[in-house]
């Protein structure tokens, strides 16, 4: 059931910042996630601040730089089938494409991917677990078949979108605008531990809107990959993703950024396995080593150590993919 709930239509940005000031309001993009949220009642909606009229905030542009814009309210869908972001962005186009399904993706906006509510089954259902303010989280000694491998604790969710992954890869940057004005975060500090605030998973402030996301210059010898698994090949949340960004010099890997989705509560980056990779020519040992040392933190819960093996498989396949 959702309650009855105020609607606003901004007609820019300044009065949808004022509109979500009040308690209660939240923002709506595409609202595949947002309504589903207050249809559980994961928290109470008073009033719905919708931005789809802030043509500002879509399409995707060229910038002077050599880097590329994408406004907030671009498709996941128009991501997916970007030219440009096809050529120069691999790893962001394959995860738009690995998202949900065709319908959602049409419908989704890149600022509601990354913004999304995570997917964990007692989060989502009535019970009152420590995300939302309960005692503990219930999938710690419970169903935990599809939660976190790697960062867990004290609350084992997983972060759910594909685009973020591949965001945090390509070292992108997010444009904010709030009460306080406008800010750029880096996105790979976006997202927060729940060790440090369980009942959120990012930075933004009461009010704050992600306005776009900008993607650095990447040289002509960058390579790049998102490869996801999941139960079903369509409408289906990532077991595990990996996303992989390369720079080669001369037939060898100079830098790797490699970051795990579907396996830890934010996307997770496994600096001291991008670390083996540096000066090496990628075959089959390197991309063992590599794979093994992702996982080498992994603490499994009674149900989800299937994982780590899975991990470990889509490291090494991303790796001689892009060999
Ligand atoms: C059946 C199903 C399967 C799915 N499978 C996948 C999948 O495989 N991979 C995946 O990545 N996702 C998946 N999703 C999630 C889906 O991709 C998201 O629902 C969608 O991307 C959200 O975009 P939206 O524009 O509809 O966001 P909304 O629903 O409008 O918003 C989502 C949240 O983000 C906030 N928000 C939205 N835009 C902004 C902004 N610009 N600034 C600040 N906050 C904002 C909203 O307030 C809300 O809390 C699935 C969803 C469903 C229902």
């Amino acid at each position: 059931m959702i309650n009855n709930f105020a609607y606003v239509k901004a007609g820019s940005l300044a009065e949808a910042v004022k509109a979500l000031s009040t308690k209660g309001a939240y923002l709506h993009a595409g609202g595949t996630d947002l309504l589903g949220c207050a249809r559980n009642e994961l928290f109470a909606v008073e009033k719905v601040v919708s931005i789809s009229n802030l043509k500002q905030l879509k399409g995707i542009s060229a910038q002077p730089d050599g880097g590329v814009k994408i406004g907030a309210l671009t498709t996941i869908a128009d991501i997916a089938a970007s030219v440009p972001i096809k050529a120069k962005y691999a790893v962001l186009a394959q995860a738009a494409a690995a998202v949900a399904s065709p319908q959602l993706r049409e419908q989704g906006t890149i600022g509601g991917n990354i913004c999304q509510r995570p997917r964990c089954w007692y989060f989502r259902s009535d019970i009152q677990c420590l995300k939302k303010g309960g005692p503990r989280c219930y999938a710690y000694n419970g169903e935990n078949q599809y939660h976190a491998i790697l960062g867990g604790g004290p609350c084992f969710f997983v972060h759910p979108s594909d685009t973020a992954v591949a965001l945090v890869a390509l070292q992108a940057q997010l444009a904010i605008t709030g009460p306080a004005g406008s800010k750029t975060v880096q996105m790979e500090n976006f997202f927060t531990d729940p060790k440090k605030n369980v009942s959120k998973e990012n930075v933004l402030l009461p009010g704050e809107i992600v306005t776009e996301v900008r993607l650095p210059v990447v040289s002509a010898t960058t390579k790049s990959s998102y490869r996801k698994v999941a139960g079903r090949g369509s409408w289906d949340f990532a077991l595990t993703s990996v996303a992989v960004m390369l720079q080669l010099e001369g037939g060898n890997v100079r830098t790797a950024r490699i970051v795990l989705g579907g396996v830890a509560p934010y996307p997770y980056r496994v600096a001291e396995a991008e670390k083996l990779l540096a000066g090496k020519k990628l075959d089959g040992t390197v991309a063992a080593a590599v794979a093994n040392a992702a996982v080498a933190g992994a603490v499994p819960l009674r149900d989800n150590a299937y994982k780590v093996e899975m991990v470990k498989g889509a490291i090494e396949e991303s790796l001689a993919a892009l060999a």
